[in-house]
């Protein structure tokens, strides 16, 4: 039985001020048991994140990785910095990254090996746009981007990720896939990590994402493929993050 996972992307939002109150609103939470919940936050934040939900069930992580070590590359930040603020997440491959950042397939897959070797779980995200939806293309797209990174991967390297399956059109909409629209592409997705491991794509979380809130978590996350979610909009008010734990 896989726990739900409920993960918030905070995007670039958050202040320090803005941060402790939502913080503390969530380690207030009397959290279920079979209950993960964590915060994907901007980087100059970490070291709070460190400080404030050291020892609490909340995990947290970064938003983006280098796929480089170490080096002359301005700007980027490597996963052992990422380590060293205890992180235990890092999403890659966002659309918002794809999109705005030219992020493509081989990059992704580049990062999600990086995270791995270095003991961070990747929460590697896939989706479609909408005129991709619309030409009917939305599994050939999204079994493209996760073909990309199970080539670079060994068969064990799936029990170490997590995917999100993000419909562009979904993001920050306010339009969410129906359940069975995203039950489909997710067990698509573990039929695909299932030809690589059998063992293993059972026990991966595949997350929804894509205006996920209170009211439409609980459909979303009845459904046997949906192991959780990435929420963006709705992670940055404590009780609506935390009414969608509780609806999983
Ligand atoms: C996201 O950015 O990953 C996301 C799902 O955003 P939102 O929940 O705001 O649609």
């Amino acid at each position: 039985m896989r726990h739900k996972l409920l993960v918030g992307n905070w995007k670039m939002n958050g202040s320090l001020a803005a941060n402790v109150i939502l913080l503390n609103g969530l380690k207030a939470a009397a959290l279920k048991p079979e209950r993960d919940i964590a915060v994907c936050v901007p980087a100059p934040y970490l070291a709070q994140c460190q400080s404030e939900l050291s020892g609490s069930r909340i995990g947290w992580g970064a938003q983006d990785v280098s796929a480089h070590d170490a080096g002359a590359y301005t700007g980027e930040i490597s996963v052992s910095m990422l380590r060293d603020f205890g992180c235990r997440f890092v999403i890659v491959g966002h659309s918002e990254r794809r999109i705005y950042h030219g992020e493509n397939d081989a990059m992704v897959a580049e990062k999600v090996q990086r995270a791995l070797a270095n003991g961070v779980t990747p929460i590697v995200c896939l989706g479609e746009t909408l005129a991709e939806r619309e030409a009917g293309k939305t599994a050939m797209v999204v079994c493209r981007q996760l073909d990309a990174v199970l080539a670079a991967s060994g068969a064990d390297d799936i029990l170490g990720m997590v995917l999100a399956y993000e419909p562009v059109w979904a993001i920050g909409t306010g339009r969410t896939a129906t359940p069975q629209m995203a039950q489909e592409v997710h067990a698509l997705l573990r039929a695909q990590l299932a030809e690589k491991n059998p063992h293993a794509a059972g026990r991966v979380h595949i997350l929804y994402g894509g205006s996920m809130r209170p009211d439409n978590a609980r459909e979303l996350l009845q459904m046997p493929d949906i192991d959780g979610g990435l929420i963006g909009g709705a992670s940055l008010n404590a009780a609506d993050f935390l009414a969608i734990a509780d609806a999983a």
